[in-house]
């Protein structure tokens, strides 16, 4: 199956997915949004298709678990990251979200943003990433 960055699947249909009881294994039946594993921790208006973010929980960067956010369009909108962002930080997960561009009907890329704890912002400056900003979630 082919998929590719910033174009939504061939398959999906306004109902949803189209050929969702002969869909592919990989990413399709193997890939769980954090708003389906942690449904204990996330609103209702969390849900991917109402908030426009997936959540994606637990993955690895460098030494630290963090919380990827990708958008369903263009940018994870404020109030969506902002609540992200209030769950991570007693947490001090760090939270990856992306951003897509397009000019026109060409999709140019994603770009890569964090926000985390003091240390995870040191460890960022160390170590080659992607992320073109950086904030802490402490004032420490
Ligand atoms: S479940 Fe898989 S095949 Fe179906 S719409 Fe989503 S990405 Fe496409």
């Amino acid at each position: 199956m082919k998929l590719s960055p910033g174009h939504a699947c061939q398959h999906i249909s306004a109902a949803g997915c189209g050929i969702y009881e002969t869909r592919p294994e990989k990413p399709c039946r193997t890939f769980k949004c954090a708003w389906l594993t942690e449904g204990d921790e996330f609103p209702e208006e969390l849900r991917p298709d109402i908030s426009g973010a997936i959540p994606v929980h637990d993955r690895d960067w460098y030494d630290w678990k963090v919380l990827w956010l990708y958008p369903r369009v263009a940018v994870v909108e404020p109030e969506v990251l902002a609540w992200f962002v209030d769950y991570a930080k007693p947490r001090q997960l760090p939270v990856i979200f992306y951003e897509h561009s397009w000019e026109g009907d060409d999709y140019k890329g994603m770009s890569e943003k964090a926000l985390g704890p003091a240390k995870f912002a040191a460890d960022v400056q160390k170590r080659p990433s992607d992320s073109d900003v950086f904030r802490s979630l402490t004032s420490d």
